[in-house]
């Protein structure tokens, strides 16, 4: 197995990756390194920065070394790790084509002793007319199929590029051929440009459409991507692998990589970093450098930028807080936020993904948190598994108390220890709240419901979809009678109304009861008796 899994969470994962020069753990980011100038040196960011992979571009080193006889690409790099090579794709992109063919080069990365070779694919781009995305497509493809028997029983892992552009149907063709090519990782071609233009929302349906379509076993990659603030979405969506120079192009032009975006260095007032250059320097210190060690700085504190933010995403993975993560980072750009609720129209497939209860409760703040993979699987799981128990026709929906698990809170104990059993025996108690909807008190002690935190008061979209589940519920679970115990606040008012009219829309008597504090003692004493009283004559 070229690829073992470690971990994993939403789409994102923690894996092996097997190469002929040793494994290496993705999610992994792979500064790209110029072979003709570097700033600083390959080995530097293996030892200093953990860079235990890199990528460099076997194009240039053979237009520009072609009379050197034998070159190890880590001998010429000085490099102890892991280099993959891409293959002159990314200057079709830039000017057009090259003066290669796809064998010279396949040959070329076979003979410097290649870990992860790329075949010479046609990249989209961006603003090419539909004819000519297919025609990219198309060449892409076939050129897969003839590199096939060039890369046969060779040692390096191979990459099989996914192109389409933003046409997700011909990204689906694409990512859904190539999968059935012995490639050992795939790569998803043509987002440099989408990135650049901040549409996230549709790198998200780009990565979704060649995630679903591709072999789960095989590693991604996303070309070109190396900002900090998408790689947490970019791998909660399924990637494990990512290049870029941009470390060194911001750099150049004085920008400061933060997960929460670029800073321009004059804008730059304190360094929010903890790395070897930030606590060293103050802003005013770095922006007063002379040009050169300015760019060197700045250089070393965006891979450092890059490489912290991989490992904490590492960490939320294994914590199972990916999604919180994805959420955070979110909020550092509206395009982020657009991006995510694309990802939300994914929920389903998300969800299916997950892994379960890793002991980190849910973080709820506001409608954005609706996809969250742990509340998707509950609702899922309420819809087939639950319902009115048999031979109990009486629902008490309780407004839910302050503290989780509810079952476990002070006032429910004391009120369920007072409640006479011939009364208990035939009420089927369950507690509403958001963003749940409706939730039985036999469950109230599991995950999520157990370990959940929500931002008050809540917003109106996350009030909407209280309501919907919860008429959900009880349209499902069709008892005779129901019984409503309600607070005062607008939500309470909205969740009576639609508990009338649900209970009308299935012929069942209902009652409700307010309060203004229905969890204290006094009142939970006050509904025991009026149980009774109910129980003695309407209910009975
Ligand atoms: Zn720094």
């Amino acid at each position: 197995m070229t690829f073992e899994l470690r971990d994993k969470d939403l789409l994102g994962r923690i894996g092996r990756l097997k190469t002929k020069k040793g494994q290496i753990e993705t999610p992994a980011f792979m500064p790209v390194i110029n072979p003709l100038k570097q700033i600083i040196s390959p080995s530097e960011m293996y030892y200093d920065f953990g860079c235990k992979i890199i990528i460099t571009n076997a194009y240039i080193i053979k237009k520009n070394f072609k009379n050197f006889p034998a070159i190890d690409i880590h001998e010429f790099l000085n490099y102890p790790g892991v280099v993959m090579t891409d293959s002159g794709a990314y200057q079709i992109l830039v000017y057009g084509e090259i003066d290669l063919t796809q064998e010279e080069i396949i040959n070329f990365q076979k003979n410097i002793s290649t870990d992860i070779g790329v075949i010479l694919d046609i990249p989209t781009g961006w603003d090419l007319p539909r004819a000519e995305v297919e025609t990219t497509v198309r060449e892409t493809l076939r050129r897969a199929e003839e590199a096939i028997s060039l890369i046969k029983d060779h040692e390096a892992l191979w990459v099989g590029p996914v192109q389409g552009g933003r046409h997700l149907d011909l990204v689906s063709e694409s990512a859904k051929k190539i999968s059935k090519m012995p490639f050992q990782i795939h790569a998803l071609g043509s987002p440099t440009e989408v990135m650049e233009r901040y549409m996230y929302s549709v790198l998200v349906k780009m990565i979704m459409t060649a995630k679903l379509n591709l072999p789960p076993n095989r590693p991604l990659h996303l070309f070109g991507a190396g900002h900090p603030m998408i790689f947490s979405l970019a791998v909660a969506l399924g990637c494990d692998l990512f290049d870029s120079a941009s470390y060194a192009l911001y750099a150049r032009n004085d920008r400061y990589l933060t997960p929460r975006g670029t800073i321009r260095l004059e804008k730059l007032n304190f360094l929010p970093c903890n790395c070897p250059v930030c606590s060293k320097l103050t802003a005013h210190e770095l922006r007063e450098k002379i040009k050169s060690e300015r760019e060197l700085l700045l250089l070393k504190h965006n891979l450092h930028a890059c490489m912290t933010e991989i490992r904490k995403i590492k960490q939320a993975i294994s914590e199972g807080s990916l999604w919180n993560l994805v959420e955070i980072r979110s909020r550092g750009h509206p395009a982020l936020v657009s991006a995510l609720k694309t990802m939300t129209k994914y929920k389903n497939e998300i969800e299916e993904h997950a892994s379960g209860f890793k002991g980190k409760g849910i973080f709820y703040s506001d409608h954005l948190s609706l996809a969250n993979p742990n509340l998707v699987r509950y609702w899922k799981k309420l819809n087939k598994n639950y319902g009115r128990p048999q031979g109990i026709n009486t629902l008490l929906l309780m407004k839910a108390p302050a503290t989780t698990p509810y079952k476990e809170n002070d006032e429910f104990k004391i009120f369920i220890t007072e409640l006479k059993p011939r009364i208990s025996e035939k009420l089927h108690i369950c507690f509403y709240a958001a963003p749940y909807g409706c939730i039985p008190s036999i469950l109230s002690e599991t995950f999520p419901l157990s370990q959940f935190e929500i931002a008050n008061p809540i917003d109106q979209e996350t009030m909407n979809i209280t309501i919907t589940k919860l008429i959900e519920y009880l349209e499902k679970s069709r008892h005779s009678s129901m019984i409503l115990y309600r607070g005062e606040e607008k939500f309470d008012k909205k969740v009576e109304e639609v508990f009338i009219k649900t209970a009308n829309n299935i012929s069942a008597k209902q009652i409700t009861i307010k309060e203004k504090n229905p969890w204290s003692i006094d009142e939970l004493s006050k509904l025991n008796s009026k149980l009774e009283q109910l129980f003695a004559t309407a209910l009975a």
